[in-house]
């Protein structure tokens, strides 16, 4: 059972060290021992996948190798919903201890459970994510991923606990005493949303902060939203901070499936309990190493909610070759994009963040955008609204022209598409306290 597997290494658990750095080798010998565990547990106690199985004609002894991985069936979010609350559920509720759901915007959430044997791996994973990213028991961290039915805040936080670290459970929302915590507290390092942390920028810059001069915080880690490097840049030259990207989602275990190392070049998977694949979202058919295309997870260790070739919608490859942190678990490039975002306008796909790569590409924008569809006599348009500083608005109104023609070549190079793009005042875009809502598709609206 994968109760003693898990216990077999167990023993030798050293988060800094051990499972990040296992000889390849012994990584692949656990992934496929875990594997044949998992396929047989879901197999005997989740009826949706064993009838999926039994339709393609597999079993789970079928099982033999990794690469057998591709006999079995993907699951998707429907299947979530279509098993609405515990239907994919492999435990009986008494074994577990824990239960998140998602936000739920459109229809029932998704409900996510956890034995007692998985709250200890998803702190495990959460530690190696913030040792990855320097984190350490010295540290006072503020974390402002919410607390409550999303996976962020509580997950993150079993993780600083499990360091040693000091944590500060404060949630999101209410940016101006985040900002006097994080003064009067001594912070030293921050986990939110990438999008609520230039929002703290801001409020910073508003209330006479500096981030340099009067604040300690050294590091951050961020996630729940995909962001691009250019964000990074503007993150970290506002405040001196090291910014990090994590990555993990309610289906596979929360933050935690991958974290960035002092490289900040691609996401490490903790691949001793993620299985990854990356298949062509059309065909489903897999894909070479360091090719594009959809990011499927099996789990290898859980025991209430196995995923089994799970589609995450997410889009990138993975990196096999090795880093130079010493790291022997694989990386995949950073998200930047799901397909999920994904909007096509006059027959052209584009994804918000090549809109987010146009903007930081000009000077002197806040990243504080808008895009904004709509349909006018049957033809698409793209509107792209963008906040500009209070300065800048007192400049002359041909400097201002200039400005938005910058943004729309830039845009048009990146997409191959015109935008009609317009410069807003400060602060008129809402901000985000979680993730950010950075599309708006009213082309079906009156
Ligand atoms: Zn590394």
């Amino acid at each position: 059972m994968i109760r003693n597997l898990w216990n077999d290494l167990e023993g030798t658990f050293f988060p800094e060290s051990a499972l990040d750095h296992m000889p390849e080798a012994r990584l692949r010998e656990v992934q496929l021992q875990r594997l044949k565990a998992v396929v047989a547990l879901t197999y005997e106690k989740v009826p949706l996948f064993r009838e999926r199985m039994d339709a393609k004609g597999v079993k789970p002894g079928d099982v033999r190798t990794l690469a057998d991985v591709r006999l079995l069936p993907f699951s998707t979010k429907a299947d979530l919903r279509d098993t609405y609350p515990y239907g994919l559920f492999a435990v009986p509720m008494s074994e577990v201890v824990r239960l998140h759901a998602s936000s739920g915007t459109t229809g029932k959430p998704i409900v996510v459970g956890y034995t007692a044997q998985d709250m200890e791996v998803w702190k495990q994973v959460i530690m190696r994510t913030l040792y990855a990213a320097g984190f350490s028991r010295s540290d006072i961290v503020q974390n402002m991923f919410g607390y409550g039915l999303f996976t962020g805040g509580l997950g993150l936080h079993g993780g600083l606990e499990g360091i040693g670290a000091t944590v500060i459970p404060i949630s999101g929302g209410n940016t101006e005493r985040q900002i006097m915590v994080m003064k009067d507290f001594g912070v030293t390092a921050v986990c939110c949303t990438p999008s609520y942390f230039i929002h703290l920028i801001e409020m910073a810059q508003k209330m006479g902060i500096d981030f340099r001069k009067d604040l300690k915080v050294q590091r951050g880690v961020f996630g729940a939203e995909p962001w691009t490097d250019q964000m990074r840049q503007y993150i970290e030259g506002a405040t001196g901070i090291k910014a990090y990207d994590i990555y993990g989602l309610s289906e596979i275990i929360g933050p935690g499936v991958g974290a960035e190392c002092h490289c900040q070049d691609g996401l490490h998977i903790f691949e001793d309990h993620f299985l990854v694949e990356i298949v062509d979202p059309q065909t489903l058919e897999p894909l070479p190493d360091g090719q594009e295309g959809e990011l499927v997870f099996t789990t290898l260790s859980k025991q209430a909610m196995p995923a089994i070739r799970y589609r995450t919608r997410d889009l990138t490859s993975i990196d096999t070759r090795s880093c130079a942190c010493g790291r022997t678990v694989r990386r995949i490039r950073r998200i930047s994009h799901r397909s999920d975002d994904m909007f096509i306008i006059r027959g052209v796909n584009v994804f918000p963040s090549q809109i987010e790569t146009a903007l930081l590409k000009t000077e002197a924008t806040l990243p504080h955008y808008q895009i904004v569809l709509t349909r006018k006599s049957g033809l698409d348009r793209m509107e792209v609204r963008v906040e500009v500083s209070g300065e800048m608005l007192q400049d002359t109104v041909g400097a201002m022209d200039a400005l938005q023609k910058r943004f729309g070549h830039s845009i048009a190079q990146i997409t191959g598409l015109t935008a009609e793009v317009t410069l807003v005042q400060p602060g008129s875009i809402p901000r985000s306290e979680g993730k950010a809502k950075r599309l708006f598709d009213k082309r079906n609206e009156g």
